[in-house]
């Protein structure tokens, strides 16, 4: 049957107007008869479907006794019933007829303080009524659309493309898992709208004159009415909390809302935002044509990354202001500190005068109790991002199965270490795993002693490789300090080739070459032959000082022709955080014969281990046997694969690279414009930045250096100093750094230097 054949037979519209309007699955209508306007809406024929359309009719039935005209009335056909299943153009529809409301759609309205207090108070008085009707129909249904069945949406993450995005979504659903879900048995439920979206409020003289579509009516989350609208209303703000605190206000007004809602409203809004690029992304894959399903979908996808910047800490005390609720005041730091020092001994140091309460983290931003947010320029233990959604399932999944020592047969283990030695070359082809960098430090040292026989070591000046008494011997940073236990007999110390503050500073290869003459001579006026030559291919306590060009060239050979072998500690360096490298050798065109790793690998999971040839571990084979209580375990190989597979499926290495170069290149714009910026240098996201004096003399300035690391922690972004003068500044963020982050710390930076 023609529509106008049905409208005539079943409503009695003679000649009536019709257009079609677009539906997210389905047709409307908008019909014009006798000067009054309805909707006709129709489904696909489903039984399912034809329960609910049943009960949103009811529930549109129930709010006709309102005072109010702001939902549309349900209208019936000619014979009395309100939903039909008739045949449209040779297709089957169940049918209905609407009372059209006029107004202009919120999302096309000018958004102001008065209109979205009206959006509060409308959805409280619709929220009133809701409450006091109940439907079977309603509260069975189960959708990837009503909060509390978020985790429905899962399977559609694989439809996003970006895998640092499907990273971002992934991160929020498991904050809802462990956050919210544990609170579900204590967060009201009642029947809700469910999608007061802004296209389905009505806008007449600055205020909601009509709310539309019961499509997606739930039995859910009272607060997730809130954060629905929240999330679709001030997704384009500069500012959402203060205009997410506007409707909760006046919503609060007529409709209190409680403590434990508004704690989690916070991962309620991210999760009605995850929902809605889920399933744009989904929609899509199965119809790009669609353009409906996903028209909202890049400014969602801003307030999602927006969502991160914010501490949930802030938000939900921006929350409680808003229904003037008192925030709690966290510990003072002084308090904490005190605390702390009743049981931990102050050698170990908090970073920055003002020392910092963490309580939580996502990526590359860190949240303390106050409710700020810093963004982590200086982490890189974090290689990943913190808290990454997947390092924290593997782990937890892991933790929840198997967790044993090497003694065991698992598949773990071998699976880990061949992916790990995947990305040697063929020669490094035997791996131990330890607990930490000093632990691989110590047995790297012990690998090559037992290899050599030989007791000497060279190390790197200004090197560090761990806390262990190998690990402090070997450590010029640690034995040379004025505090430090001095150089011990055994050791032998290289000057650092560094070509910024060293003697030679031409890095065309000419100056490594020079320094690698004083190592050779060394060697020769050694009265016994050298075990192993330890460095970082990048000596990050040194001040982040690359070495010289052609100097590993030139010593590497020397030191192996004399019976030593060669070590690499990639702690800092390793796993793509170069950029232009996976390990910090490859810079310098050689390969080790031992390698050190450590902090990035584990993500934060205590992990090291040492890389080697099968050579040197079969002289190691010869002693007594190797044992690690923990080195090995299913969990650390879970979270150590799950870090690997992370750099590659979010092509990390290429990012470190990108936004790596882009932030030297700022950085470089800096340093033109300010005399006391003496050198940038460092590869990837790997960057030390030199305060001096003067620019010619080169004199350290280690006071301006601590004042901008200082100043830039009273703004909220995390960078470290070292260097033997202490006045190189390091930043070494997650990988998951962006170009944007990396503005923000040079802007800020500048200003701190115009200052
Ligand atoms: N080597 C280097 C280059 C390091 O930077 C560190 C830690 N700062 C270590 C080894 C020791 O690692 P860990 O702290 O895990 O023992």
């Amino acid at each position: 049957m023609k529509l106008e054949k049905l409208l005539r037979e079943h409503f009695d519209f003679h000649q009536p107007e019709i257009k079609k309007l677009n539906g997210y699955d389905n047709f409307n209508y908008l019909i014009e008869n006798d000067g009054k306007q309805y909707i006709f809406k129709t489904y696909g024929e489903n039984t399912e479907l034809l329960s609910l359309v049943h009960a949103e009719n009811d529930v549109l039935l129930h709010l006709q006794s309102t005072p109010q005209d702001k939902y549309a009335t349900p209208i019936p056909f000619s014979d009395g019933t309100l939903v039909k299943c008739l045949k449209i153009d040779g297709k089957m529809n169940i049918c209905r007829m609407l009372t059209f409301l006029d107004g202009q759609l919120f999302g096309e309205a000018t958004h102001s303080k008065k209109l979205f207090e009206s959006l509060g108070t409308s959805l409280a008085q619709l929220d009133l009524q809701l409450r006091s009707t109940s439907n079977y129909v309603i509260k069975s249904k189960e959708s990837e659309w009503i909060l509390q069945h978020l985790l429905l949406n899962k399977k559609f993450v694989q439809d996003i493309p970006s895998a640092k995005d499907r990273s971002t979504i992934s991160y929020f659903f498991q904050q809802f898992e462990e956050n919210i879900v544990p609170l579900f048995p204590q967060l009201r439920k009642q029947i809700i709208h469910n999608d007061a979206n802004e296209w389905n409020m009505l806008v007449t003289d600055g205020k909601i004159s009509g709310i539309i579509d019961f499509g997606d009516l739930a039995h859910s989350f009272l607060i997730g009415e809130l954060a629905i609208t929240i999330a679709y209303t001030c997704y384009d703000k500069d500012d959402p909390l203060e205009w997410a605190g506007t409707i909760l206000k006046a919503y609060h007004k007529v409709l209190p809302i409680q403590e434990i809602e508004l704690s989690v409203l916070y991962y309620l809004v991210a999760a009605r935002l995850c929902t809605s690029v889920c399933n744009s992304a989904h929609s899509k894959k199965i119809n790009p044509e669609n353009e409906y399903a996903y028209s909202s979908e890049k400014p969602i996808w801003r307030l999602i990354n927006k969502w991160l910047t914010i501490n949930p800490i802030a938000a939900e005390n921006s929350f409680r202001k808003a229904v003037e609720l008192p925030t709690e005041k966290p510990k003072t730091s002084d308090h904490l500190i005190r605390k702390r020092h009743e049981t931990i001994s102050p050698i170990l140091s908090l970073s920055y005068t003002k020392p910092i309460n963490m309580v939580r983290s996502a990526f590359q931003y860190m949240y303390d109790a106050h409710g700020n947010t810093y963004l982590d320029a200086y982490n890189n233990i974090p290689h990943v991002g913190h808290s990454h959604p997947k390092v924290v399932e593997a782990g937890q999944k892991q933790m929840a199965k198997l967790n044993t020592n090497t003694r065991y047969l698992y598949d773990e283990l071998t699976a880990y270490a061949e992916k790990l030695l995947s990305r040697f070359p063929d020669s490094l082809n035997k791996v131990f795993f330890v607990n930490s960098g000093s632990a691989a430090t110590d047995l790297a040292i012990r690998l090559a002693h037992a290899h050599t026989n030989h007791s000497k070591l060279m190390v790197m000046e200004h090197g560090y490789h761990g806390n262990t008494q190998i690990g402090t011997d070997i450590s010029d940073y640690k034995f040379n300090h004025k505090k430090g236990q001095g150089q011990k007999d055994h050791v032998l110390k290289a000057t650092i080739p560094d070509t910024y503050r060293g003697q030679h500073t031409k890095n065309d290869g000419s100056a490594g070459k020079l320094y690698a003459e004083e190592v050779l001579h060394q060697i020769k006026e050694s009265e016994s032959p050298i075990a192993a030559f330890i460095s970082e291919p990048v000596v990050g306590c040194g001040g982040q000082v690359p070495l010289a060009k052609g100097y590993l060239k030139e010593v590497y050979p020397a030191i192996r022709k004399q019976g030593g072998v060669c070590i690499s500690d990639e702690v800092q360096t390793g796993f793509g955080r170069l950029g232009d490298y996976f390990w910090g050798y490859e810079m310098h065109e050689v390969i080790p014969d031992i390698v050190i790793v450590g902090k990035p690998m584990g993500n934060g999971h205590p992990i090291g281990a040492v890389i080697t040839t099968t050579k040197i571990a079969g002289s190691f084979e010869k002693g007594v046997e190797f044992f690690s209580s923990f080195g090995g375990n299913p969990v650390s190989c879970a979270v150590g694969l799950s870090v690997l597979n992370v750099i590659e499926e979010e092509e990390l290495q290429k990012n470190a690279k990108e936004v790596g170069d882009y932030y030297h290149s700022l950085l470089r714009e800096l340093q033109n414009e300010h005399e006391c910026i003496g050198d940038v240098r460092g590869s990837g996201l790997f960057i030390g930045v030199e305060i001096v004096k003067n620019r010619e003399t080169k004199e350290p300035d280690t006071k301006l250096a601590n004042y901008i690391k200082n100043e830039l922690r009273n703004r909220n972004i995390l960078i470290g100093t070292d260097g033997p003068f202490d006045n190189v500044l390091k930043t070494k963020p997650p990988l998951c750094f962006s170009k944007e982050n990396a503005e923000q710390v040079v802007s800020q930076l500048g200003e701190i230097l115009r200052k």
